[in-house]
């Protein structure tokens, strides 16, 4: 059975080291403690669909060091179809993540076995790509391993595009939905239309990004939840409010759910309406891929 969700992106292993402050440049200093724990935009959001119940393929890289088995264990574990991962010599990807005692971090992410994922190695999953009803990406791989995998799609297309990287305008068109934050969707405005000051009205830089002619358009706002607009309107989706422990992944688990949503065939709204959910569920406990829900957690409700 083909999977109904394909994500082409990255893998990484995530170091989180513990500190009481950030060293200074020059400075030593000791750490209180290392955690490694499995990452990457595009395995993150192939485990947040999974655990949802979609049928998921995810097509990437990891390296031939010892750090692929770390990065891709709670993959396996959601039942993510890996076979589609190509192992390619040198490192596995890594973000080395300094948290110090008043929450500030510092992140520096080496892409490592994440850079092969160019066009002719996405071309080597062609059939994988061209058979899902959703496929996934983000700006975490080449932006030519993205037109590549864009180009290999018959279903619907949803571009996270974070970070936002260059990319060809007909690429960014064909995003249904593009999926953004305030910030990224300020610079993929400017970056379609230059020269035109991005508004800070969150309704009017998604329907000023919807003028440019994308069919649809999420932007996802923190504790305010999303707004979503397509050919059926514009939509404001509040977030359920919960005590936020850890943020980080959050984003992630609002795309993983909202491509199983639409692969499932729910509506842009419906789909939405859920993630913003899962969003607010994997806030509540510390990690990543580790706070995603299952389909046995109980989701937080929107007062
Ligand atoms: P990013 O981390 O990519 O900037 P956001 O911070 O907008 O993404 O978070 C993505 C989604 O996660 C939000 O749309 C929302 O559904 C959920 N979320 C994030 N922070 C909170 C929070 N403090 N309370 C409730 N939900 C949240």
């Amino acid at each position: 059975m083909p999977s109904q969700v394909v994500v082409v992106g990255s893998i990484n292993v995530d170091q989180v080291i513990r500190v009481n402050r950030h060293p200074r440049p020059g400075e030593t200093l000791i750490g209180r403690s290392l955690v490694l724990l499995p990452g990457g935009k595009g395995a993150n959001q192939a485990v947040a669909a999974a655990r949802l119940g979609a049928a998921v393929a995810l097509v990437g890289a990891v390296g031939s060091d010892g750090l692929a088995g770390d990065a891709t264990a709670l993959l396996a574990g959601a039942g993510v179809d890996l076979s589609a991962v190509q192992q390619v010599p040198g490192p596995t990807g890594l973000a080395l993540i300094t948290v110090a005692d008043d929450g500030e971090n510092t992140i520096v992410v080496v892409p490592g076995a994440n850079a092969a994922l160019d066009a002719p190695a996405v071309g080597r999953s062609a059939d994988v790509i061209a058979a899902a009803a959703v496929l996934v990406l983000q700006g975490e791989i080449a932006a030519a391993g993205i037109a590549a995998a864009v180009q290999l799609a018959a279903g619907r297309v949803v571009l996270n595009l974070a970070p936002v990287i260059e990319l060809d305008p007909a690429v960014i068109l064909r995003a249904d939905p593009l999926v953004v934050n305030e910030h990224e969707a300020a610079l993929v405005l400017s970056a379609l239309r230059p020269g035109v000051e991005p508004s800070n009205a969150d309704r009017e830089l998604v329907a000023r990004l919807r003028e440019c002619g994308i069919p649809s358009v999420v932007l996802t706002r923190g504790a305010l939840g999303a707004i979503c607009a397509d050919d059926g309107g514009i939509e404001e989706v509040p977030a359920p409010a919960v005590p936020a422990v850890d943020t980080s992944g959050a984003g992630d688990a609002f795309v993983g759910a909202l491509s199983a949503r639409l692969a499932a065939g729910a509506t842009l709204p419906e789909a939405v309406r859920l993630a913003v959910r899962v969003g607010a569920f994997a806030v509540q406990s510390e990690g990543t891929q580790a706070s995603y829900p299952t389909l046995d957690d109980q989701l937080p409700e929107v007062a």
